[in-house]
């Protein structure tokens, strides 16, 4: 590195802390979008590590995968390489709610990641770790390293995960560490409060790894990836993915709750060593026990670490206990009788951001220049680490080209939903993704991820002229299906009871009946030949949710008024009449830049929105 060039030619455009979930999409939009980008990061070999589960999806999380996909992002992509078993969560219920997850193979996803991302251009990686920023006049324009090297930027964005002072806690023992066998980063984030942002302190855990040639696996229900397996990414339709594996699923007991609640005193948790708050619906066994003391037994997954290991993740027994108590419960589990462990489960502590502190760009409001994406904002998880990368990325690049931010409707993707939550609500626990979360879930749907977001992702210049080609044909493809729907005719039963009362109606309209069973119908038999299942299924969600989502999509025009509605920064909520004083301190605090923004804001009422929008047509 040259270093410390001045602020008219600094080293690169645009330097991103850290190579995990959020700092690779990060550093890739960035460079995609054709800015000099570098990646400053601790380990080069550790780009993409996944610190708990080897999995990516699930409910709600699985579709910001997709739409990250859409975007041009990678982390569906490279879940299609390295995935050994795929699955689709809530086939029974209603589309809205399905969700993809895949199972993957842990090295194998790191080094497709670290592969991506050495192969990229403009993009380059320095491992280092980032102690201090260079700031002039409010505005970030490089890093210090610990090796007091000065790398100059346009713009930095922050990724670092749960290393900024993590601590790890196994039982009454504690140690510094990132996560685990990896050192933390140590000074940045008392540099960040320094400069006037504010900071927290969360907690996570993490369950043991266990040594499959010790589990009975006999004693076990056997869970099969789905045929087809339901892969994240068209782009992989023409990749060598793997074969699928198994997972297994077994059950706490009795005695495994006794072992735990003998042992409590031994638990950082229960013995108020560990301050930081945890995530809710993400709780430890110890928790479970204690908080769910009627239930006779726990779930646990026993998942596959990769395919050249035999070390299993057993997912549902996160754990902080000494090593020693952790094995004794374990042993009470009937296919765990002589288990070993590869690994104990562990909890860490690390710093945050509570991202009230970021305009929904995810640039900092207090220091311009300098974006906040990932763990560090209070989330939780791959997905919405990724989610914010590419967002913080994306924008990055676009405010240093001097052109105007990338901003997305909570009626858009879910994607929007996250970084609308974190700036209007903040955080005090580890945030993740609920389907629950996003009002038009209807339409935010894992089937359509591409046809909502693929045309913007294609305008910002991320997505590959082949992936844009293929999206072109299968939207032409709709077109077609469509049509045939619309021109033909069949004729159904209207009353099922009754075999006689037939009527003749476009095989459009016939789909509008969630009870209509299309497939004994040629025309639909062979549209699914001709055009495949995918496209078939979203057109088929599309109709029959037409009138609800006809219905949603007016509310949504009605709202969009208020999203557009900007509210200049300088305002100063004090000084308006009519303000209550709960939304005078919220509104201070949160600085929303929309009117919708303040809308969802707690403490701000319908009366206050009024106020403002008074006030905000009179200047
Ligand atoms: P990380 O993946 O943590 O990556 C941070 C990166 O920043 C690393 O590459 C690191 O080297 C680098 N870095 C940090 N500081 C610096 C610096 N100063 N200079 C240079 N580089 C730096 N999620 C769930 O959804 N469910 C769970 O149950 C769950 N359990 C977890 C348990 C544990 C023990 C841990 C550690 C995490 C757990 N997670 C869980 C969270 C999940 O791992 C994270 O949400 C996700 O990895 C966050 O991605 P990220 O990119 O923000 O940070």
């Amino acid at each position: 590195m040259t270093g410390n060039k001045s602020s008219a030619h600094p080293d690169f455009d645009i330097i991103v802390i850290g190579g995990g979930h959020a700092g690779i999409e990060a550093a890739l939009a960035a460079a995609r979008m054709g800015c000099r980008t570098a990646m400053i990061t601790m380990s080069k070999a550790a780009i993409g590590r996944m610190s708990c589960n080897p999995a990516v999806g699930g409910l709600a999380k699985g579709q910001l995968v997709k739409e990250i996909d859409a975007l041009g992002g990678e982390i569906g992509y490279a879940t299609d390489l390295a995935g050994i078993q795929f699955r689709m969560l809530n086939k029974s219920k209603g589309p809205a709610v399905q969700s993809r997850r895949a199972q993957c193979d842990r090295a194998l996803y790191s080094q497709v990641m670290i592969d991506t991302i050495c192969g990229q251009n403009d993009l380059q990686v320095i491992e280092e770790e980032v102690v201090d920023l260079m700031v002039e006049d409010s505005s970030c324009c490089g890093v210090i390293t610990k090796q007091c090297e000065r790398i100059s930027a346009r713009a930095v964005i922050i990724t670092s995960g749960t290393f900024l002072n993590g601590l790890v806690h196994i039982g009454l023992e504690h140690f510094p560490a990132g996560r685990i066998n990896e050192a933390p980063a140590v000074g940045l984030s008392q540099k960040l409060r320094e400069m006037g942002i504010q900071s927290g302190r969360l907690k996570t855990g993490t369950p043991p790894r266990l040594d499959g040639l010790t589990i009975d696996f006999t004693k076990c229900e056997i869970q099969p990836g789905d045929e087809p397996p339901p892969y994240f990414s068209n782009r992989s339709d023409h990749a060598r993915r793997l074969q699928q594996s198994v997972c297994y699923l077994t059950y706490t007991n009795e005695s495994t709750h006794q072992v735990i609640r003998d042992n409590l005193s031994q638990s950082p948790l229960y013995s108020g060593i560990i301050k930081g708050i945890g995530p809710r619906y993400c709780p430890s066994i110890e928790d479970k026990v204690v908080r769910f003391a009627d239930k006779l037994r726990h779930q646990l997954f026993l998942e596959p670490e990769g395919l050249n290991t035999s070390e299993y993740y057993l997912n549902g027994f996160s754990s902080s206990l000494p090593a020693e108590i952790q094995l004794a419960a374990l042993r009470t589990i009937p296919a765990l009788a002589k288990v070993e462990m590869a690994r104990p489960g562990y909890a860490i502590e690390y710093d945050f951001f509570p991202p009230h502190q970021l305009f929904v760009s995810l640039e900092s409001k207090v220091i311009s220049n300098l974006y906040f994406a990932g763990q560090v904002n209070g989330t939780s998880g791959y997905e919405e680490a990724a989610a914010q990368g590419l967002m913080a990325g994306i924008n990055a690049a676009l405010n240093i080209r001097g052109e105007e931010q990338f901003r997305l409707l909570r009626s858009e993707a879910y994607i929007s939903v996250l970084l609308d939550d974190l700036v209007t609500k903040s955080t005090t626990e580890p945030y993740r993704m609920f389907t629950s979360r996003a009002e038009y879930r209807l339409s935010l749907r894992d089937d359509n991820a591409e046809e909502r977001l693929t045309e913007k992702g294609n305008k910002l210049g991320l997505v590959a002229r082949t992936v844009y080609d293929d999206f072109q044909k299968r939207q032409n493809d709709k077109e077609q299906i469509l049509e045939a729907l619309r021109q033909n005719k069949i004729s159904i039963r209207m009353d099922e009871n009754d075999g006689r009362s037939k009527q003749n109606i476009s095989a459009y309209e016939a789909l509008r009946n969630p009870a209509f069973l299309y497939m004994e119908y040629d025309i639909y038999r062979n549209l699914i030949v001709k055009f495949g299942e995918p496209i078939f299924v979203m057109i088929l969600n599309e109709i029959r949710y037409e009138g609800y989502i006809f219905r949603q999509d007016k509310r949504i025009e009605r709202l969009k008024k208020l999203e557009n509605f900007m509210i200049p920064s300088k305002i100063e909520y004090d000084k308006l009449k009519g303000l209550k004083k709960e939304a005078i301190q919220k509104l201070t605090m949160f600085r929303p830049e929309t009117l919708g923004q303040a809308s969802r804001i707690s403490g701000v009422s319908p009366g206050d929105i009024s106020v403002l929008m008074v006030y905000l047509h009179r200047i």
